[in-house]
């Protein structure tokens, strides 16, 4: 299919605020795209080149993509880099770049939207030496066949910077529309098998009943069941009667997922790991009874020597390294605490209450030191409860998950089948959208950082406050060594930083105020910690800090 058809749309879309009217001319225009092109179209409507659970990243940094521009378009790099400044987008300074590209490349071939994926492709599977400039060779054969207004939107791509406004919630409404579904069935959908293309495809040739059958498929990622904050043990207890609970360990989610001798691991926010935790492969391998088996548990850093819990950066260095895994190993030794079971020898169980699917994961386990159960307590009483909970706290957990006995696993829900209690201050989980440079001594550190909430109807952030105080030289440093490569625009001293990374920001209070877009602002706002674990789509919303507030 013709890119510029969807860069027509893109630019439509970006002409019109009102969500109605934009899932409308989502639908209208998915009925229209073939079969062959739907997946792409779907993932480039959304603004990602490939679905989350791909291994595949572009790694394009802004001053790549400037060079790539002046090679297409003549243009100098330092005028580009005033363009950008001046503009605050290099979407924008791409097409008026290529406007007057020389000639002889103009429209040289058709630009269709399986070339954009092909090269996008390619190009997040380069590495190493050289790597660079073939980069930029790829990105600069598209925008050679690109129109001035398709330019914009390839770059926006690339970069991560769509600007649409289009987020799941306008996909899932207009899928729903175009193929005359119920929105929850296309939910549904989503969270068992997010990916919006094959969803799409489904509702098309198979409607409703295609989606309904939809179920675990080993190898793919689920979205996990999330948690929600329990006011207090007695609460929990009340709301549920009979209650599991559970540690809470403080690392990171993994979902592992074993097919006869294969094994995968995911993240909370579906990356594949697989590679960074070959031990846990191997446990998985050789201590998961069942020959096919969808498991999730909780991967934990552990001091070598102690084997004590050490705090989640350490497991974050074991995510992030991808190379030299082996020296990490045993660098940074890791352990599995499991907690749930979805999926057994070719069975779906994700239907079973949760008391059914627990007992099914202690069959299923041969556990070890290192490849272990949970700890947990099945009680219906409040002493022993807080025992348990007191316990956690005691051998430095983070605290305790309160589970619903008889509930089943929701996929991508925060439904209240499980509860979490953790003993701090209110926090909310924002994301960094700008920052100010400090001044006199740290005039070189970004000084002040702008906090949002994710709005999840349109993939957009509003602003709820600035974080200055309480930061030490040395966190200074550090975040802004972290949001240097994320500026996108200067103006004075503040910086729009592209929103890429969530703050646990700990407050005294949430007040109303006209401020700030979101229409409120925090009181005394103090970092508790970079959020590694969490994408943005995953920070707080305005839905929630309206809950809080109430409360
Ligand atoms: P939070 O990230 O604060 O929303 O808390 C929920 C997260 O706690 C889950 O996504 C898991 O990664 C983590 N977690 C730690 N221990 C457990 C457990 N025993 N059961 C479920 N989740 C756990």
């Amino acid at each position: 299919m013709d890119y510029s058809l969807l860069t027509g749309v893109y630019a439509r879309l970006e002409g019109i605020s009102g969500r109605l009217e934009m899932t409308d001319v989502v639908a209208e225009f998915i009925k229209e795209v073939p079969d062959e092109s739907l997946s792409t179209v779907l993932l480039f409507l959304r603004g990602t080149p490939f679905p989350s659970w791909s291994s595949l990243e572009l790694g394009i940094a802004d001053k790549l993509m400037v060079k790539a521009l002046s090679s297409v378009s003549g243009l100098a790099e330092s005028k580009l880099n005033d363009l950008v400044r001046e503009k605050g987008d290099i979407g924008l300074v791409a097409e008026e770049a290529l406007v007057s590209k020389p000639q002889t490349t103009l429209y040289s071939e058709t630009l269709t939207v399986e070339k954009v994926q092909e090269n996008l492709g390619r190009l997040a599977k380069l590495t190493g030496k050289g790597s660079q400039d073939k980069k930029i060779a790829y990105i600069t054969e598209l925008l050679s066949n690109a129109s001035p207004q398709d330019s914009r939107y390839i770059v926006r791509l690339i970069l991560g910077q769509l600007r649409i406004g289009v987020g799941d919630g306008i996909i899932r409404d207009a899928i729903a529309k175009a193929y005359e579904l119920d929105p929850s069935v296309v939910d549904r959908a989503f969270n068992m098998r997010p990916d919006w293309g094959e969803v799409a495809l489904t509702a098309k040739n198979r409607g409703e009943s295609g989606l309904k059958d939809y179920g675990i498929i080993v190898g793919q990622p689920v979205k996990v069941m999330l948690a929600q904050k329990a006011e207090s043990l007695e609460s929990a207890l009340e709301d549920m009667g009979e209650v599991e609970l559970e540690v809470k360990y403080d690392g990171a989610r993994l979902q592992i997922h074993k097919d006869k001798d294969r094994v995968s691991l995911f993240t909370r926010r579906l990356e594949d790991v697989t590679r960074q935790f070959p031990e846990v492969v191997k446990d998985s391998l050789n201590h998961v009874k069942a020959a096919s088996a969808v498991i999730e548990g909780e991967v934990v850093a552990v001091d070598v020597g102690t084997r004590r819990p050490l705090p989640f950066q350490n497991l974050s260095r074991r995510i992030k390294r991808k190379y030299d895994i082996r020296e990490m190993v045993d660098k940074i030794p890791v352990e599995v605490n499991l907690f749930d079971i979805i999926y057994h020898n070719g069975g779906d169980k994700s239907g079973l209450e949760f008391r059914e699917r627990r007992q099914l994961l202690s069959e299923s386990v041969d556990e070890t030191d290192r490849f272990r159960l949970a700890e947990n307590l099945v009680t219906t009483d409040l002493k022993p409860a807080e025992n348990f909970y007191k316990k956690a706290l005691d051998m430095g957990h983070e605290g305790v998950m309160v589970k619903n006995l008889k509930a089943p696993y929701q996929p991508g829900s925060r439904v209240g089948y499980m509860y979490k209690l953790k003993p701090v201050m209110e926090s909310l989980d924002l994301v960094v959208t700008g920052g100010t440079w400090g001044e006199g001594r740290r005039a070189s550190w970004i000084g002040s950082y702008l906090l949002s909430v994710y709005d999840p109807e349109s993939g957009g952030f509003l602003e709820i406050g600035r974080m200055a105080t309480g930061l030490t030289d040395e966190q200074l440093k550090g975040l802004t060594e972290l949001f240097k490569p994320l500026i996108t625009s200067q103006e004075g001293r503040s910086v729009v930083i592209k929103p890429k990374v969530v703050f646990e920001v700990a407050y005294e209070e949430i007040q109303k105020s006209p401020t700030y877009s979101s229409g409120y602002a925090l009181r005394f706002p103090r970092l508790v910690r970079v959020r590694e674990d969490k994408g943005v789509e995953e920070a707080d919303t305005l839905n929630r800090v309206e809950m809080m507030l109430k409360k």
